[in-house]
C-alpha cells in the first residue's frame, strides 16, 4: 500500500466568519477534480498555504463533488491561524487526499464523540451520518448555535477553565460509561489525548477497537514551546492499517512520530 497521499490545488472561493475562533474556507477550482471522499466522517486533508511547505491537518467538513468544506480554529498565533485570520479568498492553496479514522464496531450500540474547537468540524459530520445513540461533549468558548446537528439534549457544552486549557480529561474520568457495546471517538490537545487513551485502556480496560483518540494539536509546556504537529497522518495511518496496527497504535506512533512529550 503506498503512504504516499495524493495532491490537489484548489482556490479560497468563500471565506466566512463561523464565529469568534471558527472561520469556514470554502474551496474549489479545476485543481479539485479527481479529489474523492473517502467516506470515512472524520476525514482530514493535509493543507499547505501561500508561501509555506508544511502542512496542517483539517477535517473535511463537506465535499459536494465541486466545494470543499474547512472549518478553521483560529487561535493566538500559527501558519494557517494568520493566513486563515485575513481575507484569502482567490488564492490556491494544496490539499492531500482525504484519510479518517472514525470505525465504530458492527455491534456498537451506543456513540459518544468529545472534543475541543478544533473536533467540532468532525462532530458535526459525525453526527450527521450517523445512527447510533449520540452524546456530545463540546469543550468551546465560542458561541456555535446550530453547529452540531443533533438536539439540545444530547450536547453538554463545557467552558473551558482558562484560555487555550482543558479540563477533558477530568469530564471523561467521571463519565459513567454504558453496560452494552459502544464507540469513544475524542479529539483534542495532544498530551491530553495521550492520558485519556492510557485512562480508557488501563483504568476501563476498553478494547482498543471501542475507541478512537486523537491527539488534533500540541499546547505549550512551560518554558519551552512546543512545535505542532507537523508530521501528516495520513501515511502513518495507511502504513499502520496496511500493517493490521489497530487505531489506538497508530494515533500513538502518531504522537511519538510529532515528537510530543506529556
Ligand atoms: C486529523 C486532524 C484533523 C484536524 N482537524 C481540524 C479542523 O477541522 N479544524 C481545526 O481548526 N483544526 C484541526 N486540526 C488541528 C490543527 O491541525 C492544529 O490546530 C494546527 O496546529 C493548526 O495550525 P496553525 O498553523 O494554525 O498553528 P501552528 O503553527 O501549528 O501552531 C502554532 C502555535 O499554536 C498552538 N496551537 C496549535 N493549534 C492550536 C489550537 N487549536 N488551540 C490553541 N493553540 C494551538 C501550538 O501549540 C503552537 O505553539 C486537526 C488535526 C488533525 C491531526
Amino acid at each position: 500500500m503506498s503512504t504516499r497521499a495524493l495532491q490537489y490545488d484548489a482556490v479560497v472561493l468563500r471565506r466566512e466568519q463561523v464565529s469568534d475562533h471558527l472561520v469556514r474556507l470554502v474551496l474549489g477550482g479545476a485543481g479539485l477534480a479527481g479529489f474523492a471522499s473517502s467516506g470515512v466522517p472524520d476525514e482530514w486533508v493535509g493543507l499547505v498555504v501561500p508561501g509555506q511547505f508544511q502542512s496542517r491537518y483539517y477535517t473535511v467538513r463537506s465535499w459536494s463533488g465541486s466545494e470543499l468544506v474547512l472549518d478553521v480554529v483560529v487561535h493566538a498565533t500559527g501558519l494557517v491561524t494568520e493566513w486563515a485570520s485575513r481575507d484569502c479568498v482567490g488564492e490556491t492553496v494544496r490539499v492531500t487526499e482525504p484519510a479518517g479514522s472514525f470505525d465504530p464496531p458492527a455491534d456498537a450500540r451506543w456513540l459518544w464523540l468529545v472534543g475541543d474547537l478544533t473536533a467540532m468540524p468532525a462532530m458535526a459530520r459525525i453526527a450527521e451520518t450517523t445512527s447510533l445513540d449520540l452524546r456530545i461533549w463540546a469543550e468551546v468558548t465560542d458561541d456555535l448555535p446550530g453547529y452540531l446537528p443533533v438536539a439540545d439534549e444530547r450536547v453538554t457544552w463545557l467552558a473551558p477553565p482558562a484560555a487555550e486549557t482543558s479540563a477533558l480529561g477530568d469530564v471523561v474520568a467521571g463519565l459513567g460509561w454504558p453496560e452494552e457495546p459502544g464507540y469513544f471517538w475524542m479529539a483534542g490537545e495532544s498530551a491530553q489525548m495521550r492520558k485519556i487513551r492510557s485512562y480508557l485502556k488501563r483504568d476501563r480496560g476498553l478494547p482498543n477497537t471501542a475507541y478512537d483518540v486523537m491527539g488534533y494539536w500540541r499546547g505549550q509546556v512551560a518554558g519551552r514551546e512546543r512545535r505542532s504537529s507537523a508530521v501528516d497522518p495520513g501515511p502513518i495511518w495507511r502504513a499502520g492499517k496496511a500493517a493490521g496496527r489497530s487505531d489506538e497504535e497508530i494515533w500513538a506512533a502518531y504522537d511519538a512520530t510529532s515528537g510530543g512529550q506529556a
